[in-house]
């Protein structure tokens, strides 16, 4: 029977465990096939991942803080994980760990209208979810600026992956606008935090909250209250999901059974 798990620290507010094991239900593989949590601290993180394909474990997603750890542990990297430099999904086969990065396709796949192809997009952020975004976006050929609160780190952002540091936005002047900040997560208003206007939305925009938790975002109900299309990091999270289940299971993975899970 094999065992799939999320590794982060912490990890008991993770909504994989209840999308993935939905999916599996979905699938007919519940009785085969399991997902848990595990907490492991970053010094007790490469021995625990070495120790999974001998425990059953067939893959695990990773979290925050070891998504750079992850990347460094695996034996085979896949092309996106290796050039976004993290990694979120690994699989275990024949004592080789091989790593991916299935943020950025979750990224993609989670955005209305098909590719962004041309679009003018504002990525907010410059950690390991803005890496993800602006590697999509760049992949795409959408024509990207990157706003952080500290300018130094988008200026490297873009030296490493492309795009443009920018340093006052006019957010009216891009189609699509991605919150890859940490801004809301502990309630902070994004109005103060982020260089966006309340009313400073439009239709024809998309607007992507990567943060999700137990309140609506306020970021995406003004968007969506000026008639702008949105997206949460919940969609984006059932997306990544999605791909990194299809990777261990070869089946295409059931969104609204997933979706349904994690928003509960
Ligand atoms: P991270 O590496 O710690 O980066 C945090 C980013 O937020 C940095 O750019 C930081 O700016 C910025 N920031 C933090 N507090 C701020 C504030 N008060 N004002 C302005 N900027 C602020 O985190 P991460 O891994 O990139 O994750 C970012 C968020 O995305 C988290 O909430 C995470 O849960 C979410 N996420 C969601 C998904 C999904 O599937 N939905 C996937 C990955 C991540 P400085 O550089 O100036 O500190």
């Amino acid at each position: 029977m094999p065992r799939l798990a999320v590794l982060g620290h912490p990890v008991g507010h993770s909504r994989s465990p209840a999308m993935h094991n939905a999916a599996l239900a979905e699938l007919g593989l519940a009785g085969e096939w399991s997902y848990e949590a595990i907490d492991v601290s970053p010094a007790d993180f490469e021995r625990r991942v070495r120790a999974m394909e001998g425990e059953g474990f067939a893959g695990a997603n990773v979290t925050v803080p070891h998504k750079g750890a992850a990347l460094a542990l695996a034996d085979t990297l896949s092309e996106t994980a290796r050039e976004i430099g993290a990694a979120n999904t690994l699989s275990f086969s024949a004592g080789e760990i091989s790593a991916d990065n299935t943020d950025a396709e979750g990224l993609l796949a989670a955005l209305p209208g098909g590719s962004p192809r041309g679009l003018k997009a504002l990525v907010l952020g410059a950690g390991g979810a803005a890496r993800a975004v602006v590697w999509a976006l760049l992949r795409e050929a959408a024509d990207v600026a990157v706003w952080n609160r500290t300018e130094l780190r988008s200026q490297h952002l873009c030296e490493e992956l492309g795009g443009e540091p920018v340093s006052a936005p006019d957010p009216a002047a891009y189609g699509l606008i991605v919150n890859s900040t940490s801004v809301g997560l502990a309630g902070e208003d994004p109005f103060e935090q982020l260089p966006l206007r309340r009313d400073g939305f439009a239709p024809g925009q998309v607007v992507v909250d990567m943060v999700y938790g137990d309140e609506p975002s306020p970021l995406l109900d003004a968007a969506a209250a000026a008639g702008a299309a949105t997206v949460d990091g919940i969609e984006v999270l059932v997306r990544q999901g999605a791909l990194s289940l299809r990777e261990w299971t070869g089946r295409e993975a059931p969104l609204e059974a997933m979706r349904a899970a994690a928003r509960r």
